[in-house]
């Protein structure tokens, strides 16, 4: 271990809002919950948040991660449908094997369902912004009818996308993308279609505005950007390619403080910290300290928001919480 003094000196920016945000929060207290009211096993269909920690931590306790519903036995305890939210197929298998289910959904992600539910009320054609294969994407998807909802991840797609009646059509967008990347995109439907609905109040999520607002104000000032997140979640993604596109020199997307390469870091004399939605802070501090072991390391704390937002937890639960 070197000492303070021989250790280079670093200037950490640790960027703020980052990590959990509210609809993750109440996801992974929803499985907590649910252990402590009804014991183990409860079953939880897909992870329950993009984070294996989150995941392992929650195992640990008793949950059962499966990907189908036909993977639990009727043993009469809970499935937990996670937060990026499920087809409408699922709860109706989960009703039709008078399976106990807690909808873990974030509230905002069921806006988007119900948009979408909207719009096919009014006979609109629906073209989702977002990205194919994402487990929201299909959760989203899978609240219509196949074929009521087109998909488009990109510019090109936008150009290119035929509507049966242009002057009839509504675009809604996955909650964790890209801020500018789905401005681009919107302007192109904009352009071709002016009488395209919009949502009324945007799609992407608070929490992943203010994580990218917070990126952008630090990434042009430092020699290298950590993100903290898992590969599979989106809005983990989308940091490391904002921090990049802002000219941070090296971007770079970790789980734990133990996958940092150090030899991409050689003589950095400021780094960024931020990290994804479904990112517990734990693993935030464990890269500082990680960060401390080998520089002389000066933290300031970058704040763009404020966040206050916390979202009520299903009924079934309400009491245990209080308890
Ligand atoms: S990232 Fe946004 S939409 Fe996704 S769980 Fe968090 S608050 Fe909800």
């Amino acid at each position: 271990m070197m000492t303070a003094a021989e250790k280079p000196p670093l200037d950490l920016k640790l960027s703020a809002p980052r990590g959990f945000c509210a609809g993750v929060d109440r996801a992974i207290q929803i499985v907590e919950l649910a252990l402590k009211k009804f014991g183990a096993p409860v079953y939880v269909r897909h992870e329950i948040v993009h984070n294996r920690y989150v995941v392992d931590g929650l195992r640990a306790k008793g949950a059962v991660f499966v990907e189908e519903l036909d993977e639990i036995p009727d043993d009469g305890q809970p499935v937990v449908f996670s937060a990026h939210g499920v087809p409408k197929s699922v709860p109706d298998s989960a009703r039709a094997r008078q399976m106990f289910f807690l909808d873990a959904t974030c509230p905002l992600v069921s806006k988007v369902h119900k948009e979408a539910q909207i719009h096919f009320k009014r006979d609109r054609e629906i073209v989702l912004i977002g990205h194919a294969g994402h487990p929201e994407v299909i959760g989203t998807m899978g609240q219509l009818p196949e074929g009521a909802v087109s998909l488009i991840e990109t510019v090109e797609d936008a150009a290119r996308f035929t509507p049966r009646d242009p002057a009839n059509l509504a675009y809604i967008t996955q909650t964790t993308l890209s801020v500018d990347d789905t401005a681009a995109i919107v302007r192109v439907l904009l352009e071709r279609f002016p009488a395209i609905t919009a949502p009324h109040k945007e799609d992407i999520c608070y929490a992943t505005t203010n994580r990218q607002e917070a990126v952008k104000r630090i990434a042009g000032l430092v020699d290298a950007m950590i993100v903290v997140g898992a590969p599979n979640s989106s809005n983990s993604q989308r940091l490391r390619e904002v921090a990049e596109r802002e000219g941070c020199p090296v971007s770079i997307l970790i789980q734990r403080a133990a996958d940092i390469d150090w030899s991409r870091l050689d003589g950095i004399r400021s780094v960024g910290v931020t990290a994804g939605a479904s990112a517990p802070e734990i693993l935030v501090e464990e890269v500082i300290d990680a960060f401390a072991s080998r520089f002389d390391v000066r933290v300031e704390l970058v704040q763009t928001a404020e966040e206050t937002i916390a979202f009520n937890l299903p009924r079934e639960l309400r009491l245990s919480a209080a308890e």
